[in-house]
Order: structure tokens, then C-alpha cells, then sequence
């Protein structure tokens, strides 16, 4: 007699419930489908939460990121400092805007950008630094946000996988010019696709909401006037009214996923794996919980054992400079420039980490992995 297989249990899954059918169907019904009142009440609710002025909804988390170096100027003969290792567009969006990036190593253990080595990249062309908190864990901000006072350079936080993650009580996405959000399925909470800004500058945000919809001179109400060659970047309102209720989930969801890293910290004794760092004073979103293999386990075959085993993981995020457009225009060896950035990339291991896992779930994980 074979015994049943157990359940596949996938890296991600997205728990939407009724009360986000439902409130789709209502905006369905209402008729009025694109950037109306529940885009307006979510730019609201978010601001409250994040304790920032205001939030700026648009399409996507890579939208975000376009708008905010468009709207701050960033452009031709630009440089920005950004760290190596993130999601793809991070890096992408600098170059849309025809700036150039400047990678950074990251520390191993954060899988942030190490702030030790931002300075000595610093040139007469660089106008911004772009920061990641990676998998939710906040950047060495107090650090970063000095340098950027010291030599008058712009900061960006992409925030895509860290809504809720705060330093002390402030949250990620109001310590530069602009935090951008990704409501990605992969991220907490989810609309398909989505994402916000967030900014304490009001004239950035009318800058914003302009290039948002087509360069409309969103100051002006009565007629619609074009005042930049703007995108369309808009949300639609089912899917804002999706997040509304979410949102009202969200720091239950965060505790979720806070417990669930401790049991990771606690039961995960594989000496052949590095456990991600946990400082109680950084409150991360766990959006990811991320080992790093040492080099007698291959990454590609770890992710397939645990494929068979009924568990779904894969790598975190890239070396950016080592994927084929940034190597062949920069040429850079991340081996030795970034080893940090490279090591994460190629030896990291995502593992499932959100509210619908049960114990067993958890106990076959880390059973799987202690065994590697
Ligand atoms: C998810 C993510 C993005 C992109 O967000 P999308 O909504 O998928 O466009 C950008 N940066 C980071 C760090 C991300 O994790």
C-alpha cells in the first residue's frame, strides 16, 4: 500500500477572502471602474497607516519606481546608487530614465546594501540613491539618509516588499523623497498588480498624479490642461477596493508571517545553511524568509529536492549587474565586486513564509531543509 502523497506546498500564495470578492463585485456593479472613489479612500487609509502625507496609487510597483525618478528629475547623465542584488526593476527603471546605476555590495546576512561602501562611488554625476528593503527587512537608513544630506543627493526607497516595516515607529517609505509599495501576489497584500507611493512633499505628489494620468495638471480641476508628457499609470478602483479590506488584515498578517520566521530561527539547525538576520528593533514584513546554501549544497538541486518532497522554493532575487542586459552594456565581474550581491543570487533559497501555513506545513519544511 503507497501512501497518499502529501500536499504541494507553494513558495507563495495570496489569501484573498470574501469580503475582497465581495467589495470587487460591488465596484463591478457601480460602474465607475477606473481611479474613482476607492482609489481615493485607499490613497487615504494608506497614508494614515504608513504616517506619511500622501500616498499616490498607480498600476504597479515598477510604474512607482518610473514615476518617482521622472518626477524628481532623474534622467540622461544621471547616476544612481543602488544595491546589485534586488528584484530586476529596481535597476531597470534607472535605466528607462536613461540614468546610469551604481551597484553596491550588500551585506550577507541583511541582503541590504552595505553603507560602508556607498561613498567611495559617489561622483560629480551622482543625483540619487536608490534604496532597497530587501524581503522587508529595513536598510541601514539612519546611515543612508546622512549621506544623502552630505553630498545633497535624492533618496528613493523601494519599499515593494516591506509595507509595514518599520525602524522604531517610522515606517519604511518616509524617510527620502519618495517610498515606493508593489502589490504584487508575491507581496503581502495583493490587487493582481498595484502600487503606491508614498511622499511627505505635497508638490512632489501633484507632480506625481499628473504623470500619472497622461500629464493632466492635476492642480487644476476645472479643465483638463496637459502639463507633461505623462503615462498611464492608474489603478483601477476594483482592485483598490480589494486592498481596503486588506489592508485592514495587514498587521495581523505581519505577526503571521513574524511567528512563522521564528519558528524558522528556532527549528532550522542545518549547519550547511545561513539563517537570515533578526534585529528586534527593525520590524520586518517577512516578506520573504531567505537562506543562503553554503557551497557544498548546489542551489539548483536544493530547490529540486524540495520540489519532490512537495516544497515550493527558488531563488530570491538577482545580481542585477550579472543579468544579460547590465553585463553587456557595464561588463562588471560580480564575482569580485559585488561577491556578497553574487553569493546571494546564486546560493539563496526562498522559502515559504505567509498566514496560510499550518503547523504540519511548517514541521515538513523544516524538516526537509534540516536534512539537506
Ligand atoms: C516586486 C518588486 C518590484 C516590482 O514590483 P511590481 O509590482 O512587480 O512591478 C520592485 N522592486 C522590488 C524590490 C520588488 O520586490
Amino acid at each position: 500500500m503507497t501512501e497518499t502523497p502529501e500536499k504541494f506546498i507553494p513558495l507563495a500564495s495570496p489569501d484573498i477572502q470574501e469580503t475582497e470578492i465581495d467589495a470587487v463585485i460591488e465596484v463591478l456593479k457601480s460602474g465607475n471602474l477606473v481611479q474613482g472613489k476607492k482609489v481615493l479612500e485607499l490613497e487615504k487609509k494608506l497614508s494614515d497607516y504608513i504616517g506619511c502625507k500622501e500616498v499616490v496609487l498607480v498600476s504597479n510597483g515598477t510604474a512607482t519606481l518610473h514615476l518617482i525618478l521622472t518626477a524628481l528629475g532623474v534622467g540622461d547623465g544621471d547616476e544612481v546608487i543602488v544595491p546589485a542584488f534586488s528584484y530586476i526593476a529596481t535597476a531597470n527603471v534607472i535605466e528607462l530614465v536613461g540614468a546610469k546605476p551604481l551597484f553596491v555590495d550588500i551585506k550577507i546576512d541583511t541582503f541590504n546594501i552595505d553603507p560602508v561602501l556607498i561613498e567611495s562611488k559617489i561622483t560629480a554625476k551622482t543625483k540619487a540613491i536608490m534604496v532597497v528593503h530587501e524581503f522587508g527587512l529595513p536598510a541601514e537608513m539612519q546611515i543612508i539618509c546622512d549621506i544623502c544630506e552630505k553630498y545633497g543627493l535624492l533618496l528613493v526607497e523601494d519599499a515593494a516588499c516591506a509595507l509595514g516595516a518599520k525602524i522604531d515607529n517610522q515606517h519604511v517609505g518616509t524617510f527620502g523623497n519618495a517610498g515606493s509599495f508593489s502589490f504584487h501576489p508575491r507581496k503581502a497584500i495583493t490587487s493582481g498588480e498595484g502600487g503606491a507611493i508614498s511622499t511627505n512633499d505635497v508638490n512632489l505628489a501633484i507632480k506625481l498624479r499628473g504623470l500619472r494620468n497622461h500629464g493632466v495638471d492635476s492642480a487644476v480641476n476645472t479643465r483638463m490642461s496637459f502639463k507633461y508628457a505623462g503615462f498611464n499609470y492608474r489603478l483601477t478602483d476594483f482592485q483598490a477596493a480589494m486592498l481596503i479590506t486588506q489592508l485592514d488584515r495587514l498587521n495581523k498578517i505581519i505577526e503571521k508571517k513574524q511567528e512563522i520566521a521564528e519558528f524558522y530561527n528556532l527549528n532550522l539547525i542545518n549547519e550547511k545553511i545561513i539563517k537570515p538576520k533578526y534585529t528586534s528593533l527593525l520590524k520586518h514584513s517577512w516578506q520573504t524568509y531567505h537562506l543562503v546554501l553554503n557551497d557544498t549544497l548546489k542551489q539548483k538541486m536544493v530547490i529540486n529536492i524540495l520540489k519532490d518532497l512537495g516544497i515550493g522554493t527558488n531563488y530570491g532575487a538577482q545580481c542585477m549587474p550579472e543579468q544579460e542586459y547590465f553585463k553587456g552594456k557595464y561588463n562588471l565581474d560580480s564575482d569580485t565586486l559585488f561577491p556578497n550581491a553574487f553569493r546571494a543570487y546564486s546560493q539563496g533559497l526562498a522559502i515559504p513564509c505567509y498566514e496560510k501555513l499550518n503547523a504540519r506545513d511548517l514541521e515538513r519544511i523544516v524538516e526537509a531543509i534540516n536534512k539537506l
